[in-house]
């Protein structure tokens, strides 16, 4: 991924290849901080604009503060301004904000970052996506009993999801379905889950699961009921999904892409669905 632009919390911009992360950040060597993912558009006149930045600083509160770290949302959005100002060629990128617990005896650092896109999404975007289901080896209601396990928290260590993405590729899949230890869908390493049954929409229930809630789920879930359709968080099994009409992978810089193939079986595609879905969720036609 190129890094286009490098923003540090309470500078401004800087220049990308800057030193900016201490060797002893417990950030860097043990994943200890939050962020968040987001996408910006910038359209043909060079005007930048993110989405749903409100919710992602919302979330990043909530990351931040289960983290007992420090987060004032109106100094993120001076930053996010400086990069937007500076994101002037057309297209999408990817933003980050991180936030470290910064260096021994030092402060939290705050991170932007703008990169170009991954250069899968286009594809996984037009074709849809194959997907293993892994056992993440807790039980759906693990996290209810222990919110040390930082259940809902963006935090920054992400080698397990990570992890789990190059397995799918070693099954021939391309993402993955987390399910739980009693065999309850949860989410996927960088996306929600979500299917469609009719035209009720279903997702994973937060209670007690750890699961992250996603801006994009709750935004495509608002705007859904607004135009008519049921929404409900359900405990779903993956026969369930099979079952199901139509199945996304949903998240803010990709956005939602239609599962096709689960653990090797093949699904069908609702085309139709999808594009109304992708609408819903801010996305334009692919
Ligand atoms: N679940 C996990 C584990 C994620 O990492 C993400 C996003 O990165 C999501 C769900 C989707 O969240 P959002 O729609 O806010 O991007």
């Amino acid at each position: 991924m190129t890094l286009t632009l490098l923003g540090l919390l309470g500078t401004g911009l800087v220049d990308p290849r800057s030193a900016v992360v201490h060797a002893d950040d417990p950030g860097l060597t043990r994943g200890d901080g939050c962020f968040e993912g987001c996408r910006v558009r910038t359209d043909g006149s060079g005007r930048s604009q993110v989405d749903k930045l409100d919710a992602h600083l919302a979330r990043m509160r909530r990351s931040a503060s289960a983290l007992q770290l420090p987060f004032d949302a109106d100094e993120w959005r001076v930053l996010v301004d400086k990069a937007l100002a500076a994101c002037v060629t057309p297209g999408e990128w990817a933003m980050k904000l991180l936030l470290t617990r910064g260096p021994a005896g030092g402060t939290p650092v705050g991170l932007l970052t703008v990169s170009a896109l991954p250069a899968e999404y286009p594809r996984q975007r037009r074709d849809g996506i194959a997907v293993a289901t892994l056992d993440r080896g807790t039980a759906a209601d693990a996290f209810a009993r222990a919110p040390w396990l930082l259940g809902g928290v963006k935090a920054l260590s992400y080698a397990v999801n990570m992890a789990a993405q190059r397995e799918a590729v070693r099954r021939g899949a391309e993402d993955v379905i987390f399910v739980s230890a009693d065999g309850f869908v949860l989410e996927a390493p960088t996306s929600s889950v979500v299917w469609a049954v009719g035209r009720a929409l279903f997702t994973t229930p937060l209670d007690g699961t750890g699961i992250l809630g996603g801006t994009t789920q709750q935004l495509l879930f608002e705007r859904a009921a607004a135009a008519g359709w049921r929404t409900e968080a359900a405990r779903a099994r993956v026969a369930d999904l099979f079952a199901a009409d139509s199945l996304w992978l949903v998240g803010s810089v990709r956005g939602p892409v239609d599962v096709v193939r689960i653990d090797g079986v093949v699904r069908a595609r609702d085309t139709a669905r999808t594009a109304e879905v992708r609408t819903l969720c801010g996305f334009g036609r692919q």
